[in-house]
């Protein structure tokens, strides 16, 4: 067969396959258009999910009548005026969407720029472009209609009208989230109509509140109350943005977003260093709220790496994964030992007649609650109870579910008269301790608040940051067994533990093969006081089984060190005195990240007197 030069309209709709994957890739390009042409309102209407029906209109520069009818050419665009790819600052340069778009699908583009006194209207009459004058305000509309019905093969792969509509709103999020002070709506016969009016331009001075408000906007009320800022430079890298508090996390990175100069990208580089950010505090199949925003010089940066622009490539990815991590942990050490807030408002609401159902919030975004936690609200059954009290004074019927008076009395709570501190101490902020619940939970009174916290995730996460401190400062001290403890193991858990020795040595465990199934521990962490070295040896040889390179011990000894971390701590179900209790409240004060055991479970919450006064109907 002879070669031969592919005709225009065959060429656009083979780069209409790379750029045009559904409905969603439409709107991502035409609202990138719009922004490039400085565009500060943005509507977009769709129906069906985008398949019949896609409408964009802008208030930005306009085209006049050359432009338009180069717009609809492959490779026309306004954005390379120095042919420069390497100085990119603008959302597009390709100049192929809305040829592709054309290719696919019946596109109507109506645009009048600033100065001209009509508009102007482009059909496709017969696949030949026609312009004729329209009327019509500043800016410009475009409509996409009938997606893929000249390619079958594309519409069969389309999802349903639902999903192709969620596609869209996911577009959406993150185009808004990085410009804020544009006002986009978002509505159609297939949605509920979004609107988020624009943002004043922010920055340092005003603390980025707009950018903070246009998220806020976007991922809810409660992921704004529950992040902390995010701003940190490193060389030429700027890091932005905002990271949900470790308690406040997701099954999946869906809601993380992340933009490299204003494009919102997926890059595996962003993903890898967040969640190198939080790998202290959450378990694995948690994935923390986040938008990242990072900035860089456009020639340390390539954006022409992927049809639809969505990757792109670091001249270092090194320098910006470090930049990345160093920005979001500096973030948590900042917010110290908080627990989000979502935590103590589901707290509350299950106190509540009938709560527990309106404790989810109104977002998505769910805080982290431990399942079952959500409980019923156990205010209830007392209340029915004394509802049944007849007046005569007889007995209500015996309600099984209902706790008895006698279980109050159960020896697992217990009260002392703990030293008062100062009243009104700002510098204790958990208070003091007041008494013991099942033993596990110190019941404290703060400054202004009921506070209950789980001795032992907390004493977990004390005694973590306590091993991480002692590792940064040299080798953990380590306590010698009177007489070595031989364990036996797999001999490839054996092979595992011996090759990695000298690391281990470093986190205070010394241990030593003995024979090919067993190995001698004659050292173990001096800080975990008497572990059960059996179980502590174990959880070790789990950990280096789960790593496929026994290479990198080295760089993980602080993974190592949170399984140990577990097996030191204060047990549930011992006893503390007052006076136990109140060294740990005030060692949680003193540490980093005490807000949050290392499963990224809360290790306290709190009432305020206010809102425990509003139970009580008091407010
Ligand atoms: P690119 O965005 O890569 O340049 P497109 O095919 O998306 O390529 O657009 C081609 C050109 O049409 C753009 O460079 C721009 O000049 C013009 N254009 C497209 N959409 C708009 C719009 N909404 N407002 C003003 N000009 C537009
Ligand atoms: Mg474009």
């Amino acid at each position: 067969m002879r070669i031969r030069q592919l005709p225009n309209d065959l060429v656009n709709k083979i780069a209409a396959g790379e750029v045009i994957e559904r409905p969603a890739s439409i709107v991502k390009e035409l609202v990138e258009n719009a922004l490039d042409a400085g565009a500060t309102r943005i509507a977009i209407t769709t129906s069906a999910g985008g398949k019949s029906l896609i409408r964009i209109e802008d208030n930005g520069s306009g085209m006049g009548e050359e432009d338009l009818r180069l717009s609809v050419e492959r490779h026309a665009t306004s954005k390379l005026p120095e042919d420069d790819l390497d100085h990119i600052q603008t959302l597009g340069f390709r100049g192929e969407a809305l040829a592709s778009i054309s290719a696919v699908a019946d596109l109507r583009i109506a645009t009048r720029p600033q100065d001209a006194e009509l508009g102007l209207q482009l059909r496709f009459i017969d696949g030949e472009a026609v312009i004729s004058p329209s009327p019509m305000p500043h800016g410009t509309v475009i409509e996409v209609r009938e997606l893929f019905k000249n390619v079958p093969a594309r519409l069969k792969f389309l999802k349903s009208d639902r999903a192709e509509t969620n596609a869209i709103t996911d577009v959406m999020k993150r185009l808004a989230m990085s410009q804020p002070h544009v006002h986009f709506i978002l509505s159609g016969s297939d949605r509920q109509t979004l609107n988020w009016p624009a943002q004043p331009i922010s920055d340092v001075e005003d603390d980025f509140q707009g950018d903070k408000n246009r998220l806020g906007q976007i991922l809810g009320l409660d992921f704004a109350q529950n992040a902390v800022p995010i701003d940190y430079q490193r060389g030429p890298v700027l890091v932005r943005g905002m990271a949900a508090l470790p308690t406040y996390t997701k099954a999946n990175s869906l809601s993380q977003f992340y933009f490299v100069n204003g494009r919102p990208v997926r890059d595996k580089v962003l993903l890898g260093a967040l969640r190198g950010a939080y790998a202290d505090f959450l378990h694995r199949d948690r994935f923390p709220v986040a938008a990242v925003f990072v900035n860089m010089p456009s020639q340390d940066l390539d954006v022409n790496v992927h049809p639809a622009k969505a990757e792109v490539r670091f001249r270092d990815p090194g320098l910006v994964r470090a930049a990345v991590i160093r920005g979001v942990m500096n973030a948590l050490d900042a917010a110290g030992f908080r627990a989000s807030k979502t935590v103590s408002d589901a707290t509350l609401s299950a106190f509540q007649p009938g709560g527990g159902q309106a404790q989810q919030p109104p977002t998505s975004a769910s805080p982290y609650v431990a399942p079952n936690a959500t409980g019923d609200g156990f205010a209830m059954p007392h209340q029915q109870q004394w509802a049944n009290t007849s007046p005569t004074g007889s007995a209500p019927p015996p309600q099984p579910d209902a706790p008895r008076m006698h279980d109050v009395h159960q020896p697992s709570a217990r009260m002392e008269v703990a030293p008062d501190l100062p009243p009104e101490n700002d510098d204790f902020p958990l208070g003091s301790a007041r008494a013991q619940l099942f033993e596990n939970y110190i019941v404290a009174q703060g400054p202004d608040s009921l506070i209950v916290v789980d001795q032992h995730a907390a004493h977990e996460r004390l005694v973590y940051e306590r091993f991480k401190k002692e590792l940064s400062d040299g080798p953990v001290p380590a306590q010698r067994q009177l007489i070595p403890v031989v364990i036996e193991l797999t001999e490839e858990d054996c092979d595992r533990l011996e090759e990695a020795q000298e690391e281990l040595a470093q986190v205070g465990l010394g241990v030593e093969r003995f024979g090919p199934r067993a190995i001698a521990v004659h050292e173990t962490p001096a800080i975990l006081k008497h572990p059960n070295v059996q179980k502590l040896v174990n959880d070790v040889a789990d950990q280096l089984a789960e790593w496929d390179n026994i290479s990198i011990v080295r760089e993980r000894l602080e993974e190592v060190a949170a399984r140990m971390a577990c097996h030191g701590s204060v047990r549930s179900g011992r006893r503390l005195r007052a006076e136990e209790m109140n060294v740990l409240l005030r060692d949680m004060e003193a540490t980093p990240h005490s807000g949050q055991c290392i499963h990224g479970r809360p290790t306290y919450v709190e009432l305020k007197k206010a809102d425990i006064e509003r139970l009580f109907g008091r407010r």
